[in-house]
Formats: C-alpha cells, sequence, structure tokens
C-alpha cells in the first residue's frame, strides 16, 4: 500500500524513544529529509515488524550509551527509491563466532543472555525471514562489549501522484500576457 516513510519511522520509534529514555540511553532517530514528501508502496506491517524488533532487541542489550536509527536514500532510480535502514547501538555486542547463530529460531547467544536479559530468542529469526521472502540480507557488525549495527537494503516503487492543492492547480508557466 501507498504509505509515508517519515510517518512510519516516527511511529514505529515513538514508544521505543521512551523506553530508550526510561533506561537513560540516547536515542536518535534519523530520517533521510529527501524522504519527507515522497509516497512510496510497500508492507508497512512488515517494515514496522522487522525495525520494532531491532530497535527492541537495541535498546533492551544496550546498559548504557546510544540507539541510532537511520533510514537513508541511496538513490531513485526509474521511480525506484532504494532505502538503507540501519539500527546501532554501544550495547554488549556479539561475539564473532555468534553471529550467524543468533538468527537461528529460538537460539540468544547464550545461557547468561536468557536468564539476564530473557526473551525467546525468536525476533531475530522472523526479521531474517521476512527479508529473505524479499531476497534481502541482513548485514550486521558488531564488537564484543561495544555495540552491534544491524542494516539492510531495501527497494521501494515511488508513487507519481501528487496530491492536488489550489497552488498546484495552476499553470507551472503562465502565459505572459505582454509577450
Ligand atoms: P531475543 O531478543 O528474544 O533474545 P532475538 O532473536 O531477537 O531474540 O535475538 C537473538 C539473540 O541475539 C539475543 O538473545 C542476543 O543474544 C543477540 N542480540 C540480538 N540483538 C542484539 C544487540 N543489539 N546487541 C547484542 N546482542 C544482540
Amino acid at each position: 500500500i501507498r504509505f509515508n516513510l517519515v510517518e512510519l519511522m516516527n511511529n514505529i520509534c515513538g514508544g521505543q524513544i521512551i523506553k530508550a529514555q526510561e533506561k537513560g540511553l540516547k536515542f536518535y532517530l534519523d530520517i533521510d529529509s529527501r524522504l519527507k514528501n515522497k509516497m512510496i508502496f510497500g508492507d508497512p506491517t512488515r517494515i514496522t515488524q522487522i525495525i520494532f524488533n531491532l530497535v527492541s532487541n537495541a535498546i533492551k542489550f544496550t546498559p548504557e550509551g546510544t540507539v541510532w536509527v537511520r533510514a537513508t536514500s541511496l538513490g531513485d532510480r526509474h521511480n525506484t527509491l532504494t532505502i538503507n535502514f540501519t539500527v546501532k547501538d554501544t550495547g554488549i555486542g556479539i561475539e564473532d563466532t555468534n553471529l550467524e547463530a543468533i538468527f537461528e529460531p529460538f537460539t540468544q547467544e547464550s545461557i547468561t543472555t536468557t536468564r539476564q536479559y530473557g526473551g525467546t530468542g525468536l525476533g531475530l529469526a522472523i526479521v531474517k525471514r521476512l527479508l529473505e521472502l524479499q531476497n534481502i540480507q541482513m548485514n550486521v557488525n558488531s564488537k564484543l562489549g561495544e555495540g552491534s549495527e544491524f542494516s539492510f537494503n531495501m527497494e521501494f516503487p515511488v508513487s507519481t501522484e501528487k496530491p492536488v492543492c489550489a497552488n498546484e492547480a495552476a499553470p507551472e508557466h503562465p502565459v505572459d500576457p505582454m509577450g
């Protein structure tokens, strides 16, 4: 369906910002200004599930510091917009050897994770599956004790339909009465 990504990202992150602040974390939501007036086609419910899971994890696994959520336009070609989504934190990080396992269903980094943070180990498995259905790969960068960064690119057809308002209804090049 047709939607605006700025509005969607604000809706997804609204409650999360409060959660982060309650934990004493800084939270930055940075959405490319070029996306402000754009209407795109996609599945906002699935995007919400993906971003919500990533942001929840970032907050959950960050005892102090910062969480960044970014949506950046990588370009608009033939009315297809490529967006990079990145969720980054200064949290506990993930051991190199576990970077693949965390995407398996019911898998958490260690038994300590379960004890300390709870959870089911399903979130990332769902995220990975939802992205795979669109042939999208998730990229992870993480350093134990320093933080993690999850990112992926998604393409969206851009709606060329413009909302009609009084000003726009006027002709673009008015006829010059003198010429
Ligand atoms: P859950 O959040 O229920 O534990 P997930 O599937 O979302 O399950 O994540 C799986 C595991 O990956 C987590 O238990 C945790 O060990 C690790 N993980 C996910 N996101 C992060 C993160 N931002 N920082 C550190 N570890 C993470």
